[in-house]
């Protein structure tokens, strides 16, 4: 039999700590602690504090501004989170020489934080001393970790609100496309996308709502997706939702908005319009279609108001580009007009293979995959209903937003989605917030059944981040725009 050394977890030992060993020369936090120390005049801290005659001896702003921003370099925004690791985290102990702070302290100091504060210095000088695992790249990304923070806290309205985040990812792409026949394309982009969760508990019900918005560019996207003030928003509507009735069930009218529109669209007529599966190649890994080469240009896929068009041209959709990875020029094509289908997903190589139109649609997810047919943004063109005659016209029906959760067979054909939000509409007029909303139906009928399609007042940009597909797996980006629309006769049911 084998032995093992004999080990005791009740045994004790007592190790010596010294703070200023752990805080070593070469690391960030070496750099931040000493910029803080000699660098950065706090003086500017000293009229927050009237304690100079009485009240207790104050948290030195200086241990305070360690902790946090190394907890920011780190991702780490939460005030408990900060307090928690100064307690167990031996760095964080270091910088704030087991001080302790309570978890409001430090988030009464983040509270009153304001723009004249020392961060370009601190960041510059851990540039200077390429400190590459910094998170934080300028001034702004503290001040938007800040305003993280601050939607965060500000959904805190209830106890029965159990679940808060919020995130902003930032990140840029640069593409270079070379061929040996003189082909010599640069494109660089910026995308920019705020997110918001939150979530509210009573007994056995749970509800959340949430924000997110996928577009190209730079900060002006966080404001233009209404995410200042969300916290707020998000935590009243999962509140409504712990109260409101399940959704009712049965054949009836239903009202997509665009949040939700993005994902009818994008499973219902992208993925069976990529000509690569229409061919038979991803029959294996992402599925197959029920669309056919044969159908192209008979085919009515929806009522004459379906309007689908593959547009690269829109600055702020997710997935814009001027030319594919297989370098062709992209243009925005018409794959559905007035309810016929006219054109698949396709790009160069499987345009050639069906003996097909398509259009510039090749992409990579990197540059050690091969580019193959892909949705980049699809949407659907605005229509001429404004949303209050949509809803005027419902005798009764449910709106929805917010998907939640989604099935749909490898043909993309039966499907059955399920939103966060719904309201129900009688004879007309929005009566009541209900829960747990669902759908289903077929994609060869339910886009028939579309009656109107909502005008440019209702009209949104969204996309998403993964689109999987491909052997390998390639993820991709791909954004869908669309006005708000109404289908007939769908059948709908509650339930989670
Ligand atoms: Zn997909």
């Amino acid at each position: 039999m084998a032995r093992f050394k004999p080990y005791d977890y009740g045994q004790a030992k007592l190790l010596p700590v010294r703070f200023e060993e752990q805080i070593l020369p070469g690391t960030f936090e070496y750099t931040l602690s000493r910029v803080i120390d000699e660098r950065i005049d706090l003086s500017i801290f000293e009229a927050r504090y009237k304690n100079d005659e009485g009240g207790a001896p104050a948290y030195d702003p200086a241990i305070l501004l360690k902790i946090i921003l190394f907890a920011y370099s780190k991702g780490i925004t939460s005030s408990r989170e900060i307090a928690r690791l100064c307690r167990e985290n031996v760095v964080f102990m270091a910088l704030s020489a087991d001080s302790q702070p309570h978890f409001t302290t430090i988030a009464s100091f983040i509270a009153k934080l304001d723009g004249e504060i020392v961060w370009g210095e601190v960041i510059g000088v851990g540039r200077q001393h390429q400190h590459a695992d910094v998170r934080f790249a300028d001034r702004r990304d503290v001040e938007l970790a800040l305003d993280l923070a601050a939607e965060a806290h500000l959904a805190e309205i209830d106890d029965r609100i159990v679940e808060r985040s919020a995130a902003i990812h930032l990140f840029e792409d640069e593409r270079l496309y070379l061929t040996n026949t003189g082909g010599d394309l640069r494109q660089r982009f910026r995308y920019t996308l705020p997110w918001a969760r939150v979530t509210a508990n009573q007994g056995p019900e749970t509800q959340s709502r949430s924000l997110e918005h996928a577009q190209q560019g730079g900060f002006e996207r966080i404001a233009e997706a209404g995410f200042r003030g969300c916290g707020a928003r998000l935590a009243d509507e999962a509140l409504q939702l712990l109260l409101a009735p399940d959704c009712p069930s049965g054949t009836m009218d239903l009202l997509l908005m665009p949040d939700q529109m993005m994902l009818q669209i994008h499973e219902s007529i992208g993925h069976p319009l990529e000509l690569d599966r229409i061919l038979g190649d991803e029959r294996n890994y992402a599925g197959t279609s029920f669309v056919t080469a044969e159908m192209f240009g008979r085919y009515r896929y929806g009522s004459e108001l379906l309007n689908v068009t593959f547009d690269p041209s829109r600055a702020e959709a997710f997935a814009s580009y001027g030319w594919d990875d297989d370098g062709t020029k992209a243009e925005k094509v018409w794959l559905i007009r007035d309810g016929l289908l006219v054109a698949p997903l396709g790009a160069r190589l499987s345009q050639a293979r069906a003996g097909l139109s398509g259009t510039a649609n090749a992409r990579a997810s990197n540059w050690n995959r091969p580019p193959i047919d892909r949705m980049a943004n699809l949407n659907i063109e605005p229509g001429s209903s404004s949303l209050e005659a949509m809803i005027a016209s419902i005798a009764r029906g449910v709106l929805m937003r917010a998907n939640v959760s989604w099935s749909i067979d490898d043909a993309r054909n039966k499907f059955q989605f399920g939103c966060e939000w719904g309201e129900r509409i009688e004879n007309g007029r929005r009566v009541g917030v209900v829960k747990n909303p669902n759908y289903r139906g077929v994609s060869a009928t339910f886009w028939r059944s579309l009656r109107m399609v909502g005008d440019a007042s209702s009209f949104e940009v969204h996309g998403t981040l993964n689109c999987g597909k491909g052997e390998p797996n390639q993820a991709v980006h791909c954004g869908h725009a669309a006005p708000a629309c109404a289908f007939s006769g769908v059948e709908v049911f509650g339930g989670g």
